[in-house]
Order: C-alpha cells, then structure tokens, then sequence
C-alpha cells in the first residue's frame, strides 16, 4: 500500500518541473525508500522469473523460491556477472519488448555485451538524470555541447533524454579530436560540457594555452579520473568538473557527484546496492539490483568496480547515500585514454609480431596528464626494438580504429619497452598481464603485492 502510494508521488513528481520535482523528492523519508525498492525488488523477482529463460532456469537449478525472497541478500551465492551477458546472450535476460540497445566490452573477449531497454525506461532514467543536472546548477538558458562517441554507447542518449526534459540547447559533436572541438565550440561558447575524462583533460590542455570562455561546469562519464588531471581541468576553465559513475548495464546513472565531489550520491530509487567479498575497510564489488526496468531487469549483477557504501549525511545536504570513489577494478580491465582494455587487447595487438617471447605484460602509468600505456614484451631473437614497435603500432591502426583515434587525439600514449627473455617473470610468481599503476581517485586493490611493480 504504502509502496503504491510511494510510486504515485514519484509518477507524479517525475511528471512536474525539476524544482518542484526535487522539492517532493525530497520529502521521501528513508524509510519511504526502503520500503519501495522492497516492492520493486520483489516485482523484479517476479518478472524475471515469469518472462526470462536465464533466471528462471537459474532460480530453478538452485532450488529458490523467489516468493519467499524479500532482499537480495537472501539470493545467497547467486550473482549475474557480465560472462553471464556475454555467454547466454541478452535474449536470455528479457522481460518485455525492447525498442533499444547498447553495447560494451568487456575483460576477456572482444564480443561486446549488448543490453536492450525501452523508450519509457529511457525516457523515466533521463528524467532522474536531468534533476541531478539541474542540481549543479544547468538551467534551460544553458549552452550544451557533448564529445561523446556515438557508436552503441549510451552516453550520447542517457545525456539527451535528460536534456529533453531540461529543454536547454544541445549540440552533440561526437567524440571528434578535441583540437577541433576547441575551435568549434567557439562559436557556439557552451556554458557547460560533457564528454570522458581524458577527451576532457586534453580539452583542457588545449584551452588553458590559448583563450577560455565563461563555462558553469564540465560533466564526465566513462572512466576515472586522478585528482591531479581534475585540477588541471578545473583551473584551466575555473569552474567544477563533476563525474558520473554507470554502467552501459545500469544505463548510465547509478550515481553521481554532487558539488562537494566527494563519491557518488547513489540512485537509490532506481537501484539496490551491495557489496559483494568486501575487505576489512569496507571495500568490496559493487553489486546492484535494477528496481525498475522493464526489459532487461538485472539483478545482483556484478559491476567489478571496487568502492564502498557511505550512509553518512553528505555536506551538501543531499538526503541520497553514496558510493565511494571508486578505487579500481578486481578483473583485469582497466579504463583509460586508450578506451576499455583488457588482456585480449593485446594478445590482438602482439598477434603475429615476430621476434618475441609469449609472456607480455602492461603497465598503465600517468605522465604528465596523459595516461600512458607502457606494452612490456622480451625480445627473443635479438631483432631490434623499432621493428617490435612498428609491427605493434601497425597491428594498432589496423586492428583497433578506436584505439588509434584515441591516440592520434593525443588521449594516452602507447609505448613499447623490450627487456630480455625470462624477465618478466623473475621471481617466479604468476604474471599479471595488466596492472594499473595510476594513483586514481583511490587505488587499485588488485596491484598491491605484484612483483616488480613500484608501489604508490
Ligand atoms: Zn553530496
């Protein structure tokens, strides 16, 4: 009864103008909440066990009985992981009719994951979307413009659905080389800005040597950023860069920074949040349960991002709980200029190169602003490092478009060092094929005790 109501109110402050939208918002106690997302979390149980062949065929195999399930905690060991995705295909997972999808890749394989979703969920997330924007400030009289690439990502369409309700003008460049983005922008003088971290901190580079105009904020989704690079960002535009933390799964918006940046204020109406294998300090997987999605519902799903959950009242007087920064992730991919790489990136990019060993390793370091992306390989039969590096770089135009754009923007560099056969594994110890030596906004639990690398 009191979740019908709840669902009501929110139906009816969705539908209003953002300030009021927030007003009534903000009048839900938090046991209010609590209450709907155990209505919605058991719904979702429902429905994914009536419509979709991977759940039901799970839940049955493992004897649970959805009707006595009431948190999610209660589902044990069960979990979704994005292999799940992967190997079972997204028609598995569906619930109802969709009308879109996204696509991401992922660690171990180039087959990308796909998600489907409707207009209507497009539509509702772009509403919560746009009341987090309107809180930093955007306002209908705003100038957008977006850097975001356009090809199966959802970023370009979780940031329009959002600004169809905020009204304000909006011009999407796509992810173009920031030098000409500079030069275009001009003429145009966006008051606020969108695109990825290091697309937005070479932006930076190229503002903060020639002019700037009045911007109220830059906003970017994607990656990670080290504070140092937010810095930059910020001095050379003097206004706030804040990031948003999603998933192409949770469609964008699982939480956000509010103007004391300090983690991410969660979506608590749209979803459930555990931890999962969580460490003496409180960090562990992100683990989310979507509340309200019709299609593709997704629950306990393992995101691989390592953070923590903090229930303390934020100084900015916003009621939503948050994620901590996030300090890294526990498989092998790691987010950077280059775009989502994994280990089988490389074992594409060293595909056919002679005159090395099988053992390989990357270290991804910051140099300057710029993510650097260092491919250690050992030479086996003593042919010269340029002829190493050539092959890779080649292999690099013509098998990774992506990748080379990224590059040719100046968003990271790839360099490859040579060293001599059985080096890599000195010490005997299994070899960690990528190791992400960045001091982010935290810092990786997954590179503390790997030999050879220099601790931070
Ligand atoms: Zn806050």
């Amino acid at each position: 009864m009191i979740s019908e109501f709840i669902e009501l109110f929110e139906g009816v402050a969705l539908r209003t103008n953002p300030e009021r939208a927030i007003r009534l918002l903000g009048l839900l106690p938090p046991s209010f909440i609590e209450a709907m997302q155990r209505a919605r979390f058991r719904r979702t149980l429902r429905l994914a066990t009536q419509r979709s062949p991977f759940y039901r065929e799970q839940f049955r195999r493992r004897g649970i009985d959805v009707r006595r399930i009431e948190h999610p905690s209660q589902l044990g060991d069960f979990y979704t992981t994005g292999e799940d995705l992967r190997t079972s295909g997204a028609e598995q997972f569906l619930t109802g009719r969709a009308d879109t999808a996204f696509e991401t890749t992922g660690t171990t394989s180039p087959v990308p994951k796909r998600v489907f979703f409707s207009r209507r969920e497009v539509a509702t997330m772009g509403r919560i979307n746009a009341l987090w924007l309107y809180l930093l400030g955007l306002r209908r009289n705003d100038r957008v413009l977006s850097a975001f690439d356009c090809s199966f990502w959802v970023s370009p369409w979780v940031l329009r659905s959002g600004l169809d309700y905020l009204k304000c003008f909006h011009v999407e460049a796509g992810k173009i080389d920031p030098e000409e983005f500079y030069e275009r922008a001009r003429a145009y003088k966006p008051t606020v800005i969108f695109g990825e971290p290091s697309w937005i901190v070479r932006l930076s580079e190229i503002a903060a040597d020639r002019n700037v105009w009045p911007v109220k904020f830059l906003f970017a989704g994607g990656e990670n950023i080290t504070e140092a690079a937010r810095k930059l960002t910020e001095h050379a535009w003097h206004a706030p860069l804040y990031l948003n933390y999603g998933q192409t799964e949770s469609f964008g918006a699982l939480g956000a920074e509010c103007k004391m940046r300090d983690g991410y204020h969660r979506n608590d109406l749209y979803f459930f949040f555990e931890l999962a294998d969580t460490d003496k300090d409180g960090y562990g997987e992100v683990v989310y349960t979507t509340l309200a999605r019709d299609v593709m519902p997704l629950i306990r799903y393992r995101s691989t991002d390592v953070s923590r959950l903090i229930d303390d009242n934020c100084e900015c007087g916003i009621f939503a709980g948050r994620l901590g920064k996030i300090r890294g992730r526990c498989d092998e991919m790691v987010v950077c200029g280059m775009g989502n790489v994994g280990p089988w990136v490389f074992e594409e990019l060293l595909r056919g190169v002679s005159g090395i060993n099988d053992d390989w390793q990357v270290v991804v370091r910051h140099q300057g602003q710029r993510d650097v992306v260092e491919l250690h390989v050992e030479l086996s039969d003593g042919s010269p490092p340029s002829a190493v590096e050539k092959m890779v770089q080649t292999n690099l135009r013509e098998r990774f478009g992506d990748f080379w754009k990224n590059r040719e923007m100046r968003l990271y560099d790839l360099l490859v060092v040579t060293c001599g056969a059985g080096s890599l594994r000195a010490g005997g110890r299994k070899l960690r094929r990528v190791v992400d030596e960045r001091v982010m906004l935290g810092r990786s639990e997954n590179d503390r005790d790997f030999p050879g690398v220099a601790q931070i």
